[in-house]
């Protein structure tokens, strides 16, 4: 049995089951990771943990030596995420880290009895069990668990999840939302569920109440999807590869054998195709690496990097231009019929007039709907 995450259950509707026996397996994978994000996090763990062992928040003095301490300690030690060595953050990340969490920190204090980075497993009877147990089929970590009993007396518990982007959209109804709320529920038994979703560099905060009297049945609706997928997932000898255009962007398309037969053997040409396509994509980084200092040749055939000469203007030649247009005695309104703004200038300039000049260009503004061939995901 393998411990199934929100993630992968996101990741087996994405693509197909044969993903998660491939990441269980270990098999390298193109991850971006997003080396700031993952720096901040520690650094908001750690001042967490430290305000619940002062048992109270911390100075804004506490707050800098905190963030500098953790800094230094993540330029100096090797990390590991559930067993698996993670590489060292650039310096550049920890950084960047370092100022985006520091404003955050001082804005936002971190509450001294919350839960940070909390573990949190299930076994396949959806009992609770120790993060690291070997019956455990479901783990999750969350950010921050925080429960209370609030001024009128309600036990809610917020659940908070950081982000380090820099606009976050769509982030309440997701899967992983679904699961922390589950996880709040079945831990804290509170009557009321804060789900939050926060940009640490932003400030921005999406977040959703959830009275527990009266959405009992949506909970237990998610949780009886995320156990049976759980449970579906969890032994990696029936997880079925299912090729098809699924494959696309998949993150083992340059490995799995399944998706290479399919572009050879697929019956449907349509399949064919984005098999194939799946493949090339999902190697395409490796062979821009490759070829980057040297191309590849062979006959008249050249892959990689070729140089082409791009035409341009100088920056600033449309005042030239006008200014010589204008002393060879042409009208400014001649000189526009050659001159085209985009949408995006258009709207720049929209912006900066006033409300009542804008009103008389708003018919201007029109979307149209074209077609357009290709692979969507
Ligand atoms: S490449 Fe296709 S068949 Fe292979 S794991 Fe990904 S989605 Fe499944």
């Amino acid at each position: 049995m393998i411990p199934i995450h929100p993630s992968n259950i996101k990741m087996a509707e994405q693509y197909c089951q044969y993903a998660i026996k491939l990441l269980h397996d270990r098999t390298p994978y193109d991850r971006e990771v997003f080396q700031t994000g993952v720096a901040a996090h520690y650094i908001l763990e750690v001042l967490g943990k430290k305000a619940n062992q002062l048992e109270r928040q911390l100075l804004p003095d506490e707050i800098n030596q905190t963030i500098s301490d953790t800094c230094q300690e993540l330029i100096t030690k090797s990390r590991e995420y559930d067993g698996v060595p993670e590489p060292p953050i650039p310096l550049l990340n920890i950084h960047e880290a370092k100022q985006i969490t520091t404003a955050w920190a001082h804005r936002n204090p971190l509450p001294h009895d919350a839960f940070y980075e909390m573990p949190f497993a299930l076994n396949k009877d959806w009992k609770q069990v120790e993060y690291n147990s070997t019956d455990a089929i479901f783990q999750t970590i969350i950010d921050m668990v925080h429960y209370f009993v609030d001024d009128n007396g309600v036990r809610t518990v917020i659940v908070r999840d950081y982000k380090s982007s820099w606009y976050i959209t769509g982030q309440l109804d997701n899967l992983q939302r679904k699961a922390q709320a589950m996880v709040a529920w079945m831990k804290f038994n509170p009557e009321k569920i804060i789900t939050e979703v926060t940009s640490i560099r932003t400030g921005q905060v999406l977040s959703r109440e959830i009275w527990v009297q009266g959405n009992s049945q949506q909970l237990n609706e998610w949780a009886d999807f995320i156990k049976m997928s759980a449970i579906a997932l969890s032994n990696p000898d029936k997880l079925r590869a299912q090729p098809g255009p699924n494959c696309f962007q998949c993150p083992y398309a340059h490995s799995c054998k399944y998706v290479t037969g399919h572009a050879n053997q697929a019956k449907h040409v349509v399949h064919k195709y984005v098999a194939a396509l799946a493949v090339a994509k999902g190697l395409e980084k490796d062979v821009k690496s490759i070829t980057k200092e040297s191309p590849v040749q062979q006959g008249n055939t050249t892959v990689g990097y070729v140089a082409k000469e791009s035409k341009s203007l100088a920056n600033g030649a449309t005042i030239d231009f006008l200014n010589v247009a204008l002393e060879a005695g042409w009208d400014i309104y001649h000189f526009l019929d050659f001159i085209n703004i985009t949408r995006t200038q258009a709207e720049k300039i929209y912006r900066e007039l006033p409300k009542d000049a804008r009103e008389k260009l708003n018919h201007l503004f029109t979307t149209n709907t074209n077609t357009r061939f290709g692979v969507h995901k």
